[in-house]
């Protein structure tokens, strides 16, 4: 594993919401459960599971989008909880965040170039002609033309604003970037030209990634390590040849034999597996994932399944592999 560009221990996160009617109540999502894991530097790091897991919210609860309640965030050693305002500016102009819907996060009355140049003003990043020479290059270097500066978000394709959300993510030389179901929103035949773009940045700039993603074939082809989550807990975690080549726990089982197409060029299998996900409002007592696995023991409707580190980067949380 290369040195560690950023280390999350115990983040924890859980959202007070009201639901019901007529009559609503205060219930508590446990949207984060205490989950740990390393990015090495240049590497990307897949956070998989299904809808509603936790790992969008574990990526903004990194960048401190959303405030953790609880747990660790260190970058390049640094402790990012614990950053007050100026230091936390300075730690974001190094980690980026990339959007599922990016025309979501534009202003649609603002042209391109101001969206580009904006954070590096913001940052006092140059002066305005080498703000602008710079926001031309970075579209130059996501395969958009120097005129699209003074073009507005509604005149791009999906692919194209993608384009644009990566170019303005680069705009402060970020280390590491959230990408956030990056490519899921588009086309398949548009997805593989993102990967390939986002391949080709990591590579170039040795950028390390943290690739949040429902689809077990994006990661597997763009991460070289993963984890996968579960009504937010990891629930496995390791290498990517050797949780492809022999998952442990059996939800990571059902994710794999559900997507088992490694090639972004054809079209990723959706996951399809049995049963609904229950919710993380009140999440079954034991291991969470008792009510959809083969396998569940009594054990497993009564104890949460211990942590277990195996060597070589993996482990796992389920009552069949404890050492
Ligand atoms: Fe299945 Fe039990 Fe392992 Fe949970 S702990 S995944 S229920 S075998």
């Amino acid at each position: 594993m290369p040195e560690p560009m950023l280390e999350v221990a115990g983040l924890r996160k859980f959202f007070e919401v009201k639901r019901g009617f007529p009559r609503a109540t205060t219930v508590t999502v446990r949207a984060l459960d205490g989950i740990s894991f390393t990015v090495g530097a240049g590497q990307s790091f897949g956070l998989v599971g299904e809808s509603g897991c936790g790992k969008s919210t574990a990526g903004r609860a990194v960048l401190r989008l959303i405030e953790p309640d609880e747990g660790r965030v260190a970058f390049k050693g640094e402790d990012v909880l614990a950053a007050g305002k100026e230091r936390l500016r300075a730690l974001r102009r190094k980690m980026q965040i990339v959007f599922q819907d990016p025309y979501a996060s534009l202003n649609p009355r603002r042209m391109i170039g101001k969206a580009l140049t904006e954070p590096m003003r913001v940052h006092g990043v140059g002066a305005p002609g080498e703000r602008v020479a710079r926001a031309e290059l970075l579209l130059a270097e996501v395969g958009l033309p120097k005129n699209a500066m003074t073009r507005y978000p509604h005149e791009f394709s999906g692919g194209q604003r993608q384009r644009i959300g990566i170019a303005r993510a680069l705009t402060l030389e970020p280390e590491l970037i959230v990408a956030d179901e990056p490519v899921s929103a588009l086309d398949v035949s548009i997805q593989s030209q993102i990967l390939l773009l986002l391949q080709g940045l990591q590579e170039r700039r040795r950028l390390s990634f943290i690739f949040i993603s429902h689809d077990l074939g994006v990661v597997r082809y763009f991460c070289q390590s993963m984890a996968v989550m579960y009504l937010g807990r990891i629930v496995e975690t390791g290498p990517i040849p050797a949780i492809f080549k022999e998952p442990l726990h059996p939800y990571t089982k059902m994710l794999r034999d559900a997507s088992p197409v490694p090639d972004p060029t054809r079209k990723v299998a959706m996951l399809r597996i049995e049963g609904e996900v229950p919710s993380a409002v009140n999440p079954p007592a034991g291991c969470h994932f008792h009510t959809r696995c083969p396998h569940a023991m009594e054990i497993c409707r009564k104890a949460y399944p211990e942590w277990t580190p195996l060597g070589d980067g993996r482990g796992v949380a389920c009552h069949l592999h404890k050492v």
